[in-house]
């Protein structure tokens, strides 16, 4: 699995950050960072399942690899 950040549709609302800390930290901001495109680690696949879901811009893109 591989996960990104599509930069012109987030907003910052936190909700990644806060549902997926494993995969995602606040910038100075309150953006979600970091938002190149990178592998996700098994055990972080539900969290990163978790933010795409919950992301209200649907800004969270997953692929499988
Ligand atoms: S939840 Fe979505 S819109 Fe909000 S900071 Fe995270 S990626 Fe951006």
């Amino acid at each position: 699995m591989r996960i990104r950040v599509d930069t012109e549709l987030c907003q910052g609302h936190g909700r990644c950050y806060v549902l997926a800390p494993g995969l995602f930290e606040a910038d100075d901001d309150g953006y979600c960072q970091p938002t190149a495109e990178r592998p996700v680690a098994p055990e972080l696949a539900d969290q990163a399942r978790r933010a795409e879901r919950n992301c209200p811009e649907d800004a969270i893109l997953l692929t499988d690899t």
